[in-house]
Order: C-alpha cells, then structure tokens, then sequence
C-alpha cells in the first residue's frame, strides 16, 4: 500500500516504467531491500536486485521477484505483490535465522509491462541475453532511446546484450491471477502449469465500395462479410480446441478496421488482427491452418480477395519446471492450503528467466479477476499464502528435499 502511494496523483495507480515515479519507486523499495540485510545493486539489464549470500558459494542461486512498474491507471498488486511477496520472504529467513546453502536474488525486474518504448519485459529480456541493438535503438515518445533509458535507470546499455547468468538454480514468481478461476473455485493458490504462447494474426479482405443503396445483393463484394464470417470460425475454431483438454487455448478478434466505415457504403477493405494464445504449441499451428482456410473459404463465398494473412508476432509457450511445480504443491499443502494448476494466459517475465533456469510460479486470487485497473484486489491473507508458499518450496530446493505431493482430489 506505501507502493502504491507513489503513483501519478490524478491517475492511480500509474507508475509507469523510466519516469521519475518509477525510480521513486523503486529508492523505496531499495531502502526496504537494505531495511532486510539485502546487498543492493542495479545489473546491466536494470533490474533491481537484493542479494543475500549463500553458505556454499558453488551452490548457485534461488531467485525470486516480479515487477514493479504499472500499466496507465494499473493496479496495486500486479507485479508487485510478487516484489513484495519476495522481500519478504527474505525477511522471515533473516528473522528466524535461517541460513541457505544458495545464494538468495529479490529482483525488480525492469519494465515488464508494454514501455513507452514498444517493448515489454526489459530487464527479464536482458537477464537472459536476449536484448538486442534492435531493442536498444527503440525510440520513446520524448525521442530518447531504449538505450539512454537503460543508462538512465542504472544499466547498461553496452554490456546488457552479453548478458548471461549462469548461477540462477531455480526461480519463482508470485503474481496475482488477473482471471477469475480462483475466487469461482474458492481454491487458495493456482500452480502455473506453464505460459501461454502468444500469436498475432493479420488478415485483410479486399472488396469493392458500392453504393448501399443502388448495389444488388448478388453483385457486391463485401469485405466486411467475409470478415464477419471469419470472426465466428475464429470463435468456433477457438471452443472447439478449448474443449479438447489437451492444452489451454483461447483467440480474440480485438481489432477490426473497416474502409471506408460509412453507413451508406458497401465495405471496401477490412483488416482484422487475431490474438491466439495456447500452453500446447501443435494446438496453436492447427488452429492458424484452420484459420487459413477458414479466411480463403469466407474470402471466396464473399467474392472477395484475401489479400493479407500473415504473422505479426509468435512466442513459443514455456512450461513451468514439474519438480518445482510438486516443490510448491508440497509446501501448500504442508499449510492446509488449496491449489490447483493453472495455465498464465498472460505473459511474464517468468517466461523469459525460463531461457536460464527453471521456473515456477504462484497465483493468488484477485477479485473478480479483475486487474490492469484501479480494482484490482488481492487479499493480504491470500498474498501471505502465496509468499509462504514459494518460501516453504525455497527450503525444500535448498536442503535438496524432493518431496512428492499427495495424491488428492482438489475441492471443487
Ligand atoms: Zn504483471
């Protein structure tokens, strides 16, 4: 809540990534790294990061953390919760003395949410050697670049793109859930079973402008119509693979423009973009080919050109590690909490540690399900569930305890 306090005073809760509100942000969160004993420091990719040594040097490294920027007029416990979750984790193990074998990181990773640069995921990119001069040379509204920002912030620009870290052994990340499946379910904590691959569509029909008085219906060439035809089979196509259980699978048609968009005007030209997003890669390229016919067919009945289909983006899913997956069911239940696995339909910057280490991550229910909005609710109980979680599962790794949960069917 003292977080959130530091937001754009006429827009909460809006801490955007680079600005001044940010890096306030973010002294207090260093102030509070120190408060628990943590080294602090600023790596190449600007992540914010609180250290705290190990006993056994060749042991590697436990990370933990989210992020601590905001969407415009976001919510207090997106990201956050995770950071907070994290440092205090490192607390309970200062306070009761407790000392790891791994080396523990609390990380701020930089700029998870879509920047004013075009980029999201920034510092959790560049941790894991994948921010590139192509990123680097992105442009921001003020015309400064990505890299100047990252200069700004306490990276750096030069050495970010040979960034490498080969010492994280496991890392974890509790984020609130931004759906609604926990709080139906009335189930304490969601295990993510894995991130959701991400693929944008585009597809643009090609017709004719026709006066919508004097064109006959059998001679027109409606883009529009075949558009329409498109966004059902989307829907269709979309339940369909939902329904087969075999992965998680959902698509949006979110954006449509229509040329010329007039009520008297047969339309001429109509773009759609298309998000899918699936856990299981062969669900996504079976419903792309689906939908490649399914736009040539409208196209045809429609007598209309398909004139685009294409790709405008595609990330692959990443599967969360199975041992820390068990790791974080063993140590809910060793509090009487409730989980079950859930697929991130969302992206995360877990999704990009996983290019160095295993990954895990906790959901806690958030009301409603709402978030990416001033709502946005998640119970302190529920948070502590969350952190207890991931710290219990943190002791387990360290000791090298495999521990195998119980079999038992969760409450429904
Ligand atoms: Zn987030």
């Amino acid at each position: 809540m003292a977080l959130s306090a530091i937001t754009e005073p006429d827009r909460p809760f809006t801490r955007r990534s680079f600005t001044p509100r940010f890096l306030e942000g973010r002294a207090f969160l260093a102030a509070r790294f120190i408060d628990a004993g943590l080294a602090v420091r600023i790596d190449e990719a600007g992540n914010l990061i609180g250290r705290r040594e190990g006993s056994d040097p060749d042991a590697g490294t436990i990370m933990l953390g989210s992020h601590s920027d905001t969407v415009p007029s976001g919510g207090r416990f997106d990201g956050i919760a995770g950071v907070i979750a994290a440092l205090e984790i490192a607390r309970a193990l200062r306070d009761s003395g407790t000392q790891l074998r791994h080396t523990l990181e609390v990380v701020d990773f930089l700029a998870e949410e879509p920047s004013d640069f075009g980029l999201s995921c920034v510092g959790s990119r560049g941790m894991v050697g994948q921010l590139g001069p192509g990123h680097l040379g992105m442009v921001g509204p003020a015309g400064e670049k990505l890299a100047e920002a990252l200069q700004r912030v306490g990276g750096d620009p030069k050495l970010v793109g040979a960034m490498t870290r080969r010492d994280v052994r496991a890392f974890f990340e509790l984020h609130i859930e931004q759906g609604p499946v926990l709080e139906a379910r009335n189930i304490d904590l969601g295990i993510v079973s894995g991130i959701v691959g991400i693929t944008r569509l585009e597809i643009v029909f090609e017709g004719g402008a026709d006066h919508a008085g004097t064109a006959p219906m059998d001679l027109r060439r409606d883009a529009l119509v075949a558009a329409a035809n498109v966004v059902t089979a989307i829907r269709r196509h979309a339940e369909h693979l939902a329904n087969e259980k075999s992965g998680y699978f959902v698509a949006t048609v979110g954006c449509l423009d229509v040329i010329p968009n007039a009520a008297n005007v047969v339309p001429q030209r109509v773009r759609l973009v298309v998000d899918a997003r699936s856990s299981h890669r062969p669900m996504t390229e079976r419903f792309v080919a689906a939908i490649d016919q399914a736009s040539c067919e409208s196209a045809k009945a429609a007598r209309v050109e398909r004139a685009v289909f294409e790709r405008l983006s595609d990330t692959m899913p990443v599967d969360c590690a199975p041992g820390l997956q068990a790791l974080l069911v063993a140590g809910a239940q060793a509090f009487g909490f409730s989980t079950m696995p859930l697929a991130s339909g969302a992206g995360h910057d877990a999704a990009f540690v996983a290019q160095i280490a295993p990954v895990a991550m906790v959901f806690v229910p958030c009301r409603g399900g709402k978030s990416h909005a001033p709502e946005e609710w998640a119970e302190r109980n529920a948070i502590a569930a969350g952190a207890t979680t991931i710290m219990e599962a943190v002791r387990c790794f360290d000791a090298g305890t495999q521990r195998v949960p119980r079999q038992e069917t969760e409450k429904e």
